[in-house]
Parts: structure tokens; C-alpha cells; sequence
């Protein structure tokens, strides 16, 4: 990143839009609302926009109430048109293909404000003009306390800022246990815990806060739909609209259900597949060196990272399946050797 150009960008108040992926998780949400929150203190005029909605056990991050969802309605939509062609300076947080803010690509494209991405996805697309992109980073939010400490701004991250970094830093690296989580990362969730932030309130808010609805779906889960395939150490789950909406699914209902389905012994390959709209939304995860991007980048339409990515299907969830299950062969060798 050229600290002195972003630096020299900033220096005064400017119109600025934070964009994060669809679907945001607690990375795209904790940095979205961390820089948001960092840049507004600096005087500018910030607006985060996603291009859908996010979990309830997120929206208590400081700036929930102020974020622009794109695909709420008309007027969000025209608001972010708006928005975007006026714009002078626009952030892309957690995605590296102008694709992954879905609608909201082309306006991207199209708009003359400077770009700036700030990610940890492998492989990113040539669309802007400054980067701080480093996959060795455990997170997005660990990129954005580097960003702000490079703009010499350390000393004025406060509690709530914190607490959003701490959000998006716990979630992306599995409450620590990922391999991208380093020396770094844990220095800077030292550095965030000593702004006094209480993060076993973070970790109660995330992850202990179910709906009864989410629980039997998750019980329903791996007691009906779990199908294991020992042979090719892979284990799928499959959710209908129908079975998601007898369970009264809310966004955010299925986080971490991927992680039971490869966290059985012998098993390295875990899948998740969902109805959302007209498509087949995909989740893979993976222990070890098993790369799971591989098959998401090159068959349905993805990507992500070694052990966690992602992609989406038009066919059927049958077909879908099929064609997944018709794949597994070709990748046997690479999962019996990883
Ligand atoms: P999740 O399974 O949590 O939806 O996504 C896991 C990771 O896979 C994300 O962090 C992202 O890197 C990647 N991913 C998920 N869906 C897609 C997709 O449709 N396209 C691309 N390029 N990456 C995806
Ligand atoms: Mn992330």
C-alpha cells in the first residue's frame, strides 16, 4: 500500500463509500464498520454499503444502523447509484473480483472515485488503484488495523472500533485456530484488547446467540442430510427452500455448519449446499492441504482460499450434487495425499 498517496487522498474531507461481498460475514461487517467508523472521526463523509443484508448476531457492531443495504428496495438502489457516481474515494473490503458485490458491479466499475482494496483473497482482479492485499493475513480486519496504524492513526482506535476488528479477526480465523492465524494476528488482537474491549461479550454475541429455529435446523442437519462418502474423505449437506424454510431460515442461520461436516475423523472435504434464489449456493471447507478453491474456481463459478471457499451452481440441487459427487473422483488422488 502507498501510505503517502492514500494518505495525501485523505487529507481533506472527501465522499467516501465502504463496499463489502455479498452476504457479509463478520470480516466484511467488523472491517466495513471499523474503517467506517475510523474515516468519519477523520471528518469525512462515509457510507457503507452491502449489497445485502447481514446477520442479526452482527448487528450490534458500532454503525449497524447507518449502513446502506443495497438490494433492500428501489430507493436503496437509486440512493447507492447516487452515491457511487459522486463518490470520491471507494473502499473494496474482503473481495477481489467486482463480481462478489453482485449488482452493485457495474456501478463499481463505471464510477470515477478512486479505488482502494483492502483484502486477503488470493488471485485479485486488476480493478484498483491502491492495494493492500496480503493472503498470508489472517483476515480482512487484521488489514484494516494495519491500514490505520500506516496512516498513523493507532493511537485513536477506539473500544468500538476495536470491537469490530476483534469481530471479524475472530470469526474469519476460527477463533484462532486457522492456519493463516500468526505472531501478527495475535499481536494485533493484543493491541485491540487493550482498548478494554470485552470480548467474551464479542464471543457471546456471535456465537451463542441462536434462535431455537437455527438449532433444530442444525440438528435436522446432521441427523437427515449429512451424507458421508469415506472413499473420497468428503462429507455434504444439502439444504431445499422448502426444508430452509420449515426452519424459519434467517441469514446467517447456517454459519459454520460447513465445519461439522469435515470435522468428522477421516474426513477432509466438507460441503455445504443451499437453495438461495434461483441458484445453488456452495461452501467447501477443507483440513490440511486439500485445496478447496480449486474445484469452486474451476467448476462452479468461485473461489476463496485453500481451506475455505466457494461458488454457486444454476442447475438443480439435484444436478448439482450430481455433478459434484461425478467430480469427486478426479480430486481422490489429491485427497488421499493431502
Ligand atoms: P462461505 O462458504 O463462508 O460463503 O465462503 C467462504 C469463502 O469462500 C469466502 O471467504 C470467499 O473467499 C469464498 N467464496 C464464497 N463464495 C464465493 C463465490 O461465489 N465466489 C468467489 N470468488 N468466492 C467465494
Ligand atoms: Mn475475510
Amino acid at each position: 500500500m502507498d501510505y503517502a498517496k492514500l494518505s495525501d487522498l485523505l487529507a481533506k474531507p472527501q465522499k467516501i463509500i465502504i463496499t463489502t461481498h455479498t452476504h457479509p460475514d463478520g470480516d466484511a461487517m467488523g472491517s466495513s464498520l471499523a474503517l467506517w467508523q475510523y474515516l468519519t472521526s477523520k471528518g469525512h463523509d462515509v457510507t457503507v454499503i452491502t449489497p445485502t443484508g447481514y446477520p442479526d448476531f452482527l448487528h450490534w457492531l458500532k454503525g449497524h444502523e447507518e449502513v446502506l443495504v443495497y438490494n433492500m428496495h428501489d430507493g436503496t438502489k437509486a440512493k447507492t447509484e447516487r452515491l457511487m457516481k459522486k463518490a470520491d474515494v471507494i473502499f473494496s473490503l474482503d473481495y477481489n473480483d467486482p463480481k462478489r458485490i453482485d449488482d452493485m458491479c457495474d456501478m463499481l466499475t463505471a464510477a470515477s472515485a478512486v479505488k482502494v482494496l483492502v483484502d486477503h483473497h488470493p488471485e485479485p482482479k486488476d480493478f484498483a488503484s491502491l492495494m493492500l492485499w496480503d493472503t498470508t493475513a489472517s483476515s480482512t480486519c487484521e488489514l484494516i488495523h494495519r491500514l490505520i496504524c500506516g496512516l498513523g492513526g493507532e493511537k485513536e482506535i477506539t473500544t468500538d472500533m476495536a470491537a469490530c476488528m476483534y469481530t471479524g479477526i475472530m470469526t474469519d480465523t476460527g477463533s484462532f485456530r486457522f492456519p493463516a492465524t500468526s505472531p501478527t494476528t495475535h499481536r494485533v488482537v493484543a493491541a485491540l484488547l487493550e482498548t478494554g474491549l470485552q470480548h467474551t461479550l464479542i464471543h457471546e454475541r456471535i456465537f451463542d446467540a441462536y434462535s431455537e429455529s437455527r438449532t433444530r435446523l442444525l440438528g435436522f442437519s446432521l441427523k437427515d442430510k449429512l451424507v458421508v462418502l469415506p472413499e473420497y474423505k468428503t462429507a455434504y449437506i444439502t439444504l431445499t427452500r422448502a426444508e430452509l424454510d420449515e426452519f424459519n431460515y434467517e441469514n446467517g442461520d447456517t454459519e459454520g455448519l460447513v465445519n461439522y461436516a469435515y470435522a468428522i475423523k477421516g474426513i477432509l472435504f466438507g460441503a455445504l449446499f443451499m437453495e438461495k434464489g434461483n441458484m445453488v449456493k456452495l461452501s467447501f471447507r477443507s483440513k490440511g492441504d486439500f485445496a478447496v478453491n480449486e474445484m469452486a474456481r474451476d467448476h462452479f463459478d468461485g473461489g476463496g482460499h485453500r481451506n475455505a471457499a466457494g461458488g454457486s451452481s444454476a442447475l438443480s440441487m439435484e444436478e448439482t450434487v450430481k455433478k459434484f459427487t461425478e467430480l469427486l473422483p478426479r480430486y481422490k488422488d489429491k485427497l488421499w495425499s493431502a
